[in-house]
């Protein structure tokens, strides 16, 4: 089977799933975990920050590292596209009272500064006080320039800023630009990663910062019933992961790349394959094309999609490989013709 929804569907390898079998593991909460201690002891170093700590989800990382930096009655500047303004049910709102002030995104991903400089407040009892910007790289699969990041570094500087990346998928953005990612995560206070999507872990992220945001984010882990016990065997999954699953993500950019190259040869596809940076394809589907019809198919011949209203995001991840591509081009060649 190949699941072309997203790459969260990757499934741990044997090797991994070995090493949580035998990992050493402890109460986390009273901070007794062997594993998890390494792992954000590791992740801290890894990434170029003071600390780090091991979470259960994505959205959970953002949402500390937002209660983290704001206060209630905050605000925070961040794309229209953001995972963290529309996909995380506005969690930094409804859990932590900090406004969001969306803006929107550039077709490269990026916010253009002089929007943002208008979306920040002046120091006026009607306002709310605009903390913190949160960036996120990739965005729908896109690299966002080294250039930007630095200059939204000094954009957050001139402005008294925090600045935040949402890097759910920061290991994409960096072997696709060929630096390492501690080049990416420098001029940002504090990133979040993934370890439960390309890199094939299967649960948990990190939020990384300085030791103080980290001990904060600590404390709102808690209170949102984040606070996790025998973690470690979690944790090696996803230092497994971090250690081994990076260099290989390239083929699935490769994979991706491919694909849209193959969709933009069949009748009612199209796609701009310069687009695709890394593992995420996004397809325009002509309304001629019964998508729906066309995925039942392809479910029967197990390749799964997940079509919308003429559109479509099809990953490319660990589990799937070249030959899973060429099969469902050629499936689909059939179905259209
Ligand atoms: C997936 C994702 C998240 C959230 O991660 P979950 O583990 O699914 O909660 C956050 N930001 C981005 C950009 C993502 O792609």
């Amino acid at each position: 089977m190949a699941d072309f929804r997203s790459d969260t569907v990757t499934q741990p390898c044997q090797h991994m799933r070995h090493l949580m079998a035998i990992a050493e593991v402890g109460d986390d909460v009273y901070g007794d975990d062997p594993s998890v201690n390494r792992l954000e002891a590791w992740a801290a170093e890894r990434h170029g920050f003071e600390a780090a700590l091991f979470v259960s989800s994505g959205t959970q990382a953002n949402l500390l590292g937002i209660l983290s930096h704001c206060q209630r009655g905050d605000e925070y500047l961040c794309g229209q596209e953001a995972h963290n303004y529309r996909y995380e049910a506005g969690g930094a709102a409804v859990l932590g009272s900090v406004q969001p002030q969306p803006i929107e995104n550039l077709p490269d991903g990026t916010l253009p500064f002089d929007k943002l400089e208008k979306a920040i407040k002046p120091d006026d009892s009607h306002f709310a006080r605009t903390r913190l910007l949160s960036l996120e790289n990739t965005i729908g699969g896109k690299v966002l320039p080294l250039d930007y990041l630095k200059a939204a570094r000094q954009f957050a500087d001139k402005h008294g800023l925090a600045l935040h990346l949402d890097g759910a998928r920061v290991y994409n953005a960096a072997v696709a630009s060929g630096v390492d990612v501690t080049e990416i995560a420098r001029p940002f206070d504090s990133i979040t990663v993934c370890l439960s999507k390309g890199l094939g872990a299967p649960v948990g992220s990190l939020l990384l910062g300085e030791k103080a945001f980290i001990q904060r984010a600590r404390r709102l882990r808690k209170m949102l019933g984040g606070g996790m016990r025998q973690a470690g065997i979690l944790a090696v999954a996803g230092q497994y992961a971090l250690e081994n699953n990076v260099a290989r993500l390239a083929e699935d950019h490769a994979n991706a790349r491919f694909l849209a190259e193959g969709l933009n040869q069949l009748d009612g596809f199209s796609t701009d394959a310069y687009a695709v940076h890394t593992n995420i394809v996004f397809v325009d589907v002509a309304p001629a094309v019964d998508m729906q019809a066309i995925a039942r198919e392809l479910a029967q011949q197990n390749l799964i999609v997940s079509p919308g209203y003429q559109g479509m995001r099809l990953v490319t991840h660990k589990d799937i490989a070249r030959a899973d591509v060429e099969r469902l081009l050629a499936i689909l060649a059939r179905l259209v013709a």
